[in-house]
């Protein structure tokens, strides 16, 4: 693709909005916001699902910023964890210490080895939890002498990080247009399992998993079974392509290609992840297909530190005992004391709270809030998620799919509209190709009630019907 525009389009923006941005005013301000011409709102605090603006308006983070605000914000507990956490030991580096909270927060998340994961390694942010799987992937293969493994395939409109490597395995093209030549050069990517768009209609959904899995094990023997590492995908896919859940059997299908090649299979459960789909694991609702390494990120800590981890499975962690014995790679804020006691009190208050079972709940109503709400909006092809985690497809056409034009920004407009009336909402682009296409997700904190999702639902149908009128 020619190097030319740069969108931002798939970042929240406050462009034509009625609030009073923080200007851009040149030399007094030294702060590098995302855009130059997109200023962000003032959040001078937050509690709950609600941000309170500097302006003095209430908006409802329907979106948990992105997906991460699980817990919703404000929470004193995880402040007084914090602070008590501070109050001890805020940070030793990890080459010769340890510490409690780091412990506990891997013995919170992986007691009794859930599937066979074993092993908690924690970083900072999802990119260096998806940049410290592949690292280990690779150094799997190093200590079993397979050289030649360096590939990684992964999926179109897939989204992994954006650091160098982590871009280079992403399907977002508009993030990736200056870096052309920076990328990490062993990779492929195959189709996404994304039936509204890519189910033929003479094809059933058993046929249409069979297809996708024909061209992932068409893709190993094209590169060389023997020097592909890793497939990477997300269970339930997050942003590129919004809530998408996989066809039946596909998962499975995965899992026993990536065995018969002796390929490692990653889930990146960045986003997807720690309950955000009713279940802590994403996979535990496709039959429980067990990746050998995984990431997690968004609503570890619940945004109030930054945190990720990789879960890895007991057969990879046995070759690196009985191999080097030791992970070949670390950087200074990994298992970072006060991030790790964030996380842990944030996954205490999840456990204690039974906050899980209540996002599988709340989903069961948010779906059918939106499903009625939405059911007259001629822009909407399709609604589709699980758990607390939602999207809305916007077309130009419902029988032919047919997108708007990307230059309409119909998505964020949309996106623009419902923030100005007091809702929060994550707006993405590209849904069909990585150009083409917009949707919405929905991805409130779990202890959101009915009346504030219907509030949520209720302002989205006006956001679209107001973006439909002005359209038409
Ligand atoms: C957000 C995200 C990432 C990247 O996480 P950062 O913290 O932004 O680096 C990676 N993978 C998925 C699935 C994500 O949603």
């Amino acid at each position: 693709m020619a190097p030319s525009k740069i969108e931002s389009s798939h970042l929240p923006s406050t462009q034509c909005l009625n609030i009073k941005p923080i200007k851009d005013s040149g030399d007094d301000d030294h702060l590098l916001h995302r855009s130059f011409i997109d200023p962000p709102a003032l959040v001078e605090r937050a509690e709950g699902v609600n941000l309170f603006l500097s302006d003095g308006r209430k908006v409802i983070d329907a979106c948990a910023g992105a997906a991460v605000a699980l817990i919703g914000h404000g929470n004193k507990e995880v402040h007084q964890a914090i602070i008590n956490q501070l109050q001890k030991v805020s940070y030793v580096h990890t080459q010769s210490y340890t510490t409690q909270p780091a412990e506990d927060l891997a013995n919170l998340i992986l007691r009794g080895s859930p599937h066979g994961l074993e092993k908690a390694f924690f970083v900072g942010s999802g990119s260096e939890a998806v940049e410290s799987a592949l690292k280990l992937a690779r150094q799997y293969y190093f200590e079993k002498n397979q050289l030649e493994r360096l590939h990684i395939v992964s999926r179109r409109q897939g989204y992994h990080g954006n650091t160098m490597t982590t871009m280079s395995i992403s399907g977002n093209l508009a993030r990736k247009i200056p870096f052309e030549g920076f990328s990490y050069p062993h990779t492929s990517q195959v189709s996404p399992a994304f039936a509204y768009r890519n189910m033929r209609d003479d094809e059933t959904e058993i046929e249409y998993t069979a297809r996708l899995l024909q061209e992932l094990e068409d893709e190993f023997l094209r590169v060389g079974p023997y020097k592909v590492m890793a497939f990477i995908a997300e269970p339930v896919a997050g942003s590129g392509i919004g809530s998408v859940t996989p066809p039946a059997g596909y998962l499975a299908g995965v899992r026993a290609l990536c065995d018969k090649y002796g390929i490692l299979l990653i889930f990146d459960e960045i986003m997807c992840g720690v309950g955000r789909t009713g279940s802590f694991f994403a996979f535990e609702q496709e039959g429980d297909v067990v990746p050998d390494i995984m990431t997690i990120a968004k609503g570890l800590g619940g945004g109030y530190a930054p945190i990720s981890g990789v879960l890895v499975h007991k057969r990879v962690i046995d070759v690196l005992r009985h191999g080097s014995k030791a992970f070949n790679h670390g950087h200074t804020y990994q298992a970072h004391p006060t991030s790790c006691a964030a996380a842990l009190a944030v996954q205490r208050i999840v456990l204690r709270d039974g906050l899980i079972a209540r996002c599988a709940a709340m989903g069961k109503i948010l779906e059918s809030i939106l499903r009625t709400e939405l059911q007259d909006c001629w822009s909407v092809g399709d609604i589709r998620g699980r758990g607390l985690f939602w999207t809305v497809e916007f077309v130009k056409n419902k029988e032919t799919k047919e997108t708007f034009d990307p230059s309409v920004h119909f998505g964020v407009r949309v996106q623009q509209a419902a923030f100005n009336k007091g809702v929060a909402l994550y707006p993405c682009s590209g849904t069909v190709d990585g150009k083409k296409g917009d949707h919405l997700m929905l991805a409130p904190p779990f202890i959101i009630t009915d009346e504030e999702l219907r509030t949520v639902c209720k302002v989205l149908r006006e956001a679209i019907e107001f973006q439909q009128q002005l359209y038409s």
